[in-house]
């Protein structure tokens, strides 16, 4: 069995000390390969390569840096077959949602070339005759991105690309739940010219890269995708040690559903975005808030079409709903699921492991009623397939409730009201509102949380910006 590697300082290279893991599909339970799993020695070995490289890849052209990213895009397109095939093995989801991914990283990569020409910094005018005021963007220099295994390719894309455009090097750590996708970004990227140590890649044991990331000085900022839980030990290092961080952490999105809209259609929808991915998405719409006069009708629709949602292999032709991504995983959601049931919530479809599976971590999705502001569904991120029910009266108290928990990154609503819809986005305290749509994110669209959710912003012109410093150059006695 072929084991997968490291890529530092343009090669690829056995971890420091040698160990190795189990990659396991999360369908079959089946071991996909071996990877090389390294520690925090293999992190600072990447971080001296990337510190190296960023000394002339910083001085290169955003044209010269564009036309490389470029050729990494188009790389992802055309081998796009056999790397979606890739990551339905490592990570479960249906293929459709894997090829769409991966498309969303090329277009990452097509659109940070073209952004990272456009950081132009500012001429600002001055109240005295003999001065001249203007602030100039630099790139901030090695960034290390940590980055979780829900969306394999899209999450390092995305921070990858922008600190690539900016001129920074890159020491990334991807989840080992799911390294293939990235051994396929780091193929493109050096197929496509990057030139050796600008892109190094540690498959490593998690707390000791970090704690490496945060105690060496060269590492200017540390890029985060994962959850609530460790974006605080990073800022809790990164209080002692000055690291910037950008942070893109959990979420518990609340749908705000009002009684002027077609139940049925919106119920038929609910029941495809609430599954994407398995649930495993930190946008992913969580808390229905239904309004009363139509709860009872949503409740019904909203059954049928979860109880019609097709599970099993991500191969498999017609699967909507894959494996979660590891036993863990999946426990914590049965866990979260008994707890429920504990609190005398119903469990209106799903919930249990699918009767025609007897391997992988699958859970046939479920539908929960019967729950209030203090049930466990409505205070955790459930990362699962479970969508639970909750009723409200009027926008006041759907406001309320909607912004009832720490988290602050998406937020949805349903309305065909105007009024209603002007006033539920601007009272909703989240930093990505969808009204009447399911994807409020894109490659051009800033993301990025409240409260506990995170801090910075990823994708857009503002994700470029997460890896620059603005410098002020002040000249005088003109
Ligand atoms: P999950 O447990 O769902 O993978 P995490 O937030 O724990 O979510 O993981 C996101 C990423 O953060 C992964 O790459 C993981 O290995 C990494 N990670 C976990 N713990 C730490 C830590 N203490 N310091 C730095 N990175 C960590």
């Amino acid at each position: 069995m072929s084991v997968n590697k490291q890529f530092i300082n343009g090669v690829w290279v056995d971890a420091v000390d040698g160990h190795e893991i189990s990659l396991v599909n999360p369908a079959t339970e089946e071991v996909l390969s071996r990877i090389s799993f390294g520690n925090g020695k293999d992190a600072i070995l990447a971080i001296d390569a990337a510190d190296a490289a960023f000394k002339t890849w910083s001085k290169t052209t955003p044209y010269y840096r564009a036309e490389i990213l470029k050729k990494a895009a188009n790389y992802l397109r055309e081998n796009l077959d056999k790397i979606a095939h890739d990551m339905v093995l490592e990570s479960g989801k249906p293929l459709l949602e894997a090829r769409g991914e991966w498309t969303v990283a090329a277009n990452l990569f097509e659109w940070y070339a073209e952004e990272g020409k456009r950081a132009y910094g500012k001429v600002i005018p001055t109240n005295r005759v003999d001065k001249r005021s203007s602030v100039i963007l630099q790139p901030m220099g090695v960034i290390g991105v940590i980055t979780a295994w829900n969306f394999p390719a899209y999450n390092p894309a995305r921070a990858w690309a922008a600190a690539l455009a900016a001129g920074c090097t890159v020491v990334a750590k991807p989840s080992e739940d799911t390294p293939l996708s990235a051994y396929h970004l780091v193929n493109a990227l050096s197929a496509a010219g990057l030139p050796p140590g600008v892109l190094n890649l540690v498959i490593a044991e998690a707390s000791p890269v970090g704690d490496a990331m945060l105690h060496d000085k060269r590492v200017k900022k540390i890029s985060f995708t994962g959850s609530t839980r460790v974006g605080k030990i990073l800022m809790d290092g990164a209080s002692r040690t000055h690291t910037k961080l950008s942070l893109e952490l959990g979420g518990n999105a609340p749908v705000v559903i009002f009684d002027d809209v077609d139940v049925d259609e919106v119920a038929k929808a609910a029941a495809i975005a609430r599954f994407r991915n398995n649930g495993q998405v930190c946008v992913a719409p969580q808390r229905f808030y239904i309004h009363k006069n139509i709860y009872d009708q949503f409740a019904e629709s909203v059954k049928k079409y979860v109880s019609l949602l097709k599970v099993g292999s991500g191969f498999e032709e017609g699967v909507n709903v894959g494996p979660l991504i590891t036993g863990k995983q999946r426990d914590s959601v049965f866990d979260l699921l008994e707890k429920t049931r504990i609190e005398k919530a119903e469990v209106l479809t799903g919930g249990h492991r699918p009767h025609h599976l007897d391997k992988g971590y699958f859970i046939q999705p479920a539908v929960v009623a019967n729950l209030n502001q203090s049930s466990t569904l409505a205070r955790h991120e459930i990362f699962g397939p479970v969508l639970p029910l909750f009723r409200f009266d009027d926008l006041e108290d759907a406001l309320h409730k909607a912004n009832d928990t720490e988290y602050g990154l998406a937020a949805y609503a349903f309305t065909n009201n105007l009024k209603t819809a002007i006033k539920v986005s601007e009272g909703l305290e989240f930093g990505i509102v969808g009204i009447n749509e399911w994807a409020p994110h894109g490659t051009e669209l800033p993301f990025g949380g409240w409260k506990y959710s995170g801090q910075g912003h990823e994708s857009g012109s503002e994700g470029l910006y997460e890896y620059m410093e603005k410098k002020l150059i002040s000249i005088g006695g003109i």
